[in-house]
């Protein structure tokens, strides 16, 4: 989640929690390499298009729904809402429910994306508001996401409550990263990182 690039909403979803790990991380999640890609919402590339962005720097499915970079987003150019949202992704029709980034390539830990996830619940529900059937389609579509994991809170009844291990296992994803994987765009040993947790982790 690089901070150069537009999205069309104007928030950039850039936080400290990111900014502090970027020397670290070596901005893995801007990196595809292993299948990964970036979703579009509903509508997305029309306003992005509207707005005069541009997006030399994506390559797009036929449908403009799904996306790959080839370098740094820059000021002018599209930041895809999914960058701005990552390493968080709405997993439910309400936006209550998330997936978040395999922790070997983000390594913020969970309890730091806590603020970011009613964000981003919040700006989910907007765009639904405008795009009705947005949710449940990038819901959908996004069971086909290469490297994320469940996240372990969720929102019920507007109170931050911990997922039960069921819960987690449905929203479980087909395509996980290798259980041996190393990524390698870190700067350091990822000693202490596994998929779900980082060493600042609270239990
Ligand atoms: S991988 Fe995570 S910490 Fe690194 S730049 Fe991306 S969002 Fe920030
Ligand atoms: S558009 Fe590319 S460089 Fe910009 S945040 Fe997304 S993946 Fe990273």
């Amino acid at each position: 989640m690089i901070n150069t690039g537009e999205t069309v909403l104007k928030e950039d979803g850039v936080m400290p929690s990111c900014t502090k790990r970027q020397s670290l991380c070596g901005y893995a999640c801007c990196k595809f390499t292993a299948g990964n890609w970036i979703m579009l919402l509903p509508d997305e590339y029309q306003q992005a298009m509207q707005q005069g962005l541009t997006t030399a720097h994506l390559s797009f499915d036929a449908s403009h729904t799904q996306a790959t970079c080839h370098k740094p987003c820059q000021k002018g150019e599209l930041k895809p809402i999914d960058c701005s949202w990552y390493p968080l992704f709405p997993a439910n029709q309400t936006a209550t429910k998330f997936l978040v980034a395999d922790h070997r390539k983000c390594p913020i830990p969970n309890h730091e994306l806590i603020d970011k996830m009613l964000s981003v619940h919040k700006t989910a529900l907007a765009w639904e508001q405008q795009h009705a059937g947005s949710l449940a389609q990038i819901a959908q579509l996004s069971r086909g996401f290469v490297g994320y994991m469940p996240f372990p809170y969720k929102i019920d009844n507007n109170q931050v409550v911990k997922m039960t291990a069921e819960e987690m296992q449905e929203l479980a994803l087909t395509h996980s990263l290798p259980t041996d994987y190393i990524c390698s765009e870190w700067t350091i040993s990822q000693l202490g990182y596994t998929a779900l947790t980082t060493p600042d982790d609270q239990g």
